[in-house]
């Protein structure tokens, strides 16, 4: 057996793994990365793209209605699904060719093929036997999906993109963001929605007052939540789904999605046998700058568990390229990662949520505003907006900012910048808003809530 020589092996070309093969090799490192699957990893493929292009598609739901109010008295056409399904795997495959041009540019050598760790500086693929000064670990998450009688019937946000059939009734099991996403999706393109939450809320660890007028706004579209409730079994007779609840309930389906988390890809690597520590769910466990029990493995991204959103793991992967072959120890900050939730209406948020900074900061003070947005007093619809600044009383800095509404990602992403400037509420009213647009009430809430 042959082995070829090199400064790092990347495993797993999605968000963490092509970013830092990239820059590596950039860097004069020479790299390669494997890939079992398509390039791109999640995100492209299953996760961030085909969403948000369906978000896009489910928004002309909405779009065709309100059009009436603004003098386009237009009837919403028969949605195609197959063009959809056929449209973004158009585009996914085009995106998977542009990563493939950008890592061969890097001068990274690409295999295809599912790549195992066979000592500290080795790995297979395939039966070729790579040797490497350091290994990355970037092989991403699968959904996790709990067992219930029956549970075969369902799918995971893996299979949504391409159903073979539009789901005319759709059930999600989960509150998190994949869940309340596809659910507000799903409902847009027309489907029946019905979430069943085990909780009292959606979106648990988000502000409470993002979560509570989140679900109402949701349900005012149509999407139909069951908080508090459990799926015992599901069942395929011949005309469908039928998923029985705790209570004695049966709700009908074509589809059910379950939406109940993600964890490790972890299994299969040789983790185990080579002596790299695992985690209780499984993960990488790492130091600081992403460095296993193992001086040369390292590991990023959703495999280590820590915050599953693309940019933080391409972040962390610059924090590992930094440290390997540029000579920069650095470490990431996780402080005020802004995000976003793509349901209808979208949420964005960056820093602490009210309970969180209570807890961390002590005294506060809270500006919250609900409203109509402009664009609704003509549309038709009764769609609200939520924002909401959370400040520390003692040093006036705001450590929360919170949408629910149109574009909250777009708008929260500016301000995320201010969050990390360490503004102060002082700098928000000193900055002239924008009008008329939803964001300048960000700049001017200056009554702070009174708590009761
Ligand atoms: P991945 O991108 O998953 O890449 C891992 C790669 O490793 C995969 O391509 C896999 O095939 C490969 N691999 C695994 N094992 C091996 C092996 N042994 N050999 C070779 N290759 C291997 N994040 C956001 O920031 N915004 C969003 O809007 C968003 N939406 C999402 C929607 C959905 C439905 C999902 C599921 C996720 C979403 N995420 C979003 C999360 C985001 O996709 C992940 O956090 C991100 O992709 C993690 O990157 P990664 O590099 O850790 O892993
Ligand atoms: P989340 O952790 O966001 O949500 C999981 C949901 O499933 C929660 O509501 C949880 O309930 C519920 N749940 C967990 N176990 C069970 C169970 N056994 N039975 C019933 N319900 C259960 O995970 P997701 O799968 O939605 O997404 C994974 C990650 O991917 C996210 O955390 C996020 O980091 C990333 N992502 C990011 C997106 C974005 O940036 N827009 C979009 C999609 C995913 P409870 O709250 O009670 O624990």
């Amino acid at each position: 057996m042959s082995t070829t020589e090199l400064d790092l092996f990347v495993i797993g070309a999605g968000s963490g793994g092509v970013r830092a093969a990239r820059m590596a090799a950039q860097r004069g490192a020479r790299v390669a990365v494997a890939e079992s699957a398509a390039l791109g990893g999640t995100c492209v493929n299953l996760g961030c793209i085909p969403k948000k292009l369906y978000s896009y598609a489910a928004h002309y739901a909405d779009d065709f209605e309100q059009a009436h109010g603004f003098g386009w008295p237009v009837q919403a056409p028969a949605f195609d699904w197959e063009a959809l399904k056929t449209n973004r795997a158009r585009e996914i495959t085009r995106l998977n060719a542009i990563y493939e041009v950008l890592l061969r540019d890097s001068g990274a050598m690409l295999l295809r093929g599912h790549a195992r760790i066979v000592s500290p500086n080795e790995v297979e693929v395939d039966g070729q036997r790579f040797r490497a000064r350091y290994i990355l670990i970037a092989t991403g998450g699968h959904p996790l999906m709990p067992e219930v009688p029956g549970g075969e019937h369902a799918v995971s946000s893996n299979e949504m993109f391409d159903l073979p059939k539009f789901p005319r009734r759709l059930v999600v099991v989960g509150g998190g963001y994949i869940a309340c996403e596809m659910a507000s999706i799903f409902r847009g393109l027309g489907a029946q929605v019905t979430q069943v939450i085990r909780g009292t809320q959606i979106l648990r660890g988000f502000d409470d007052d993002v979560a509570t007028f989140l679900a109402a706004e949701m349900a005012k579209k149509g999407v139909q939540q069951r908080f508090r409730s459990h799926v015992l079994r599901i069942d395929r007779p011949a005309d469908g789904l039928r998923i029985g609840l705790h209570d004695g309930q049966v709700l009908e389906a074509d589809t059910v999605l379950y939406a109940t988390g993600r964890g490790p890809n972890t299994k299969g690597l040789g983790l185990e046998e080579v002596g790299v520590h695992l985690g209780a769910r499984g993960q990488v466990d790492t130091d600081a700058q992403y460095r296993s029990n193992l001086p040369s493995i390292y590991a990023v991204g959703d495999v280590t568990d820590k915050v599953q959103l693309t940019p933080v793991a391409l972040a962390e992967a610059m924090v590992v390229v930094d440290r390997l072959f540029g000579d920069v120890e650095r470490q990431m900050n996780y402080e005020f990662i802004p995000t976003a939730v793509f349901t209808h209406p979208s949420v964005g948020t960056v820093g602490w949520t009210e309970s969180q900074a209570r807890e961390r900061y002590g005294a506060l003070r809270t500006y919250v505003s609900e409203f109509k947005a402009l664009k609704h007093t003509l549309s038709g619809a009764t769609e609200r907006t939520l924002m909401k600044l959370v400040v520390d009383d003692a040093s006036d800095r705001v450590v929360g900012v919170h949408m629910v509404g149109a574009d909250a990602g777009e708008i929260v992403q500016g301000f995320a910048v201010a969050l990390k400037a360490g503004a102060t509420k002082a700098v928000f009213d000193a900055t002239v808003g924008i009008h008329p647009t939803a964001a300048e009430e960000f700049v001017t809430m200056r009554e702070a809530v009174v708590m009761a």
